[in-house]
């Protein structure tokens, strides 16, 4: 695996969010269609995830950028699971892999040094606790920090927490990391 710095990353911003509900599971093309359209935008992207950079042949996503549920590669880009998983907040809480906390770290640093961290054979727990995690508001595995997201989004398709909010992995998948 080559291994790229952020700069190739096109000035994805990487925080914590959520898509208008009106939004959810857009209407996917038959599976055969969807599935070369998928080959499309990992190829083009290098199967690289457009957010951190990360490069893997196996288990990258691809993200609705506009979110539009529109499914032209124009509107698709690569995302490893780590950083989809920090796109999309809810889903994430409820099926409790990240928790939300506050970090004076960029969300795209906790990403990559969950990954390097895991790499090295470290735990989630002992990452977790190198990136100086105070708590927020709710409790950290708190599905209020989506819901209010939600409830006041009004129209738009996308709202992020504010910083100094990050979403954090708590029980990630190796696999999903490496
Ligand atoms: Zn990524
Ligand atoms: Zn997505």
């Amino acid at each position: 695996m080559s291994k790229r710095d952020s700069s190739d990353s096109k000035n994805f911003v990487l925080r914590p969010g959520v898509t208008n509900p009106t939004l959810w599971y857009p209407e996917r093309p038959p599976k055969a269609q969807w599935d070369s359209i998928r080959k499309v935008v990992l190829e083009r992207d290098e199967y690289t995830c457009r957010s951190c950079g990360h490069r893997a042949l196996k288990y990258m996503n691809v993200h609705h950028l506009e979110e539009s549920g529109e499914n032209t590669p124009e509107n698709l880009i690569t995302m490893c699971a780590a950083c989809h998983a920090v796109l999309h907040i809810g889903r994430s809480l409820e099926l409790k892999v990240i928790e939300i906390w506050m970090s004076e770290l960029p969300q795209i640093e906790i990403v990559q040094r969950s990954r390097e961290g895991v790499k090295k054979g470290l735990t989630l727990s002992q990452i977790n606790k190198t990136l100086k995690l105070k708590r927020g508001p709710h409790s950290p595995e708190s599905l209020l920090y989506a819901n209010e997201l939600v409830h006041g989004m009004g129209e738009a398709a996308r709202a992020y927490l504010p910083e100094p909010m990050c979403a954090v992995f708590v029980n990630f998948n190796r696999w999903q990391l490496e």
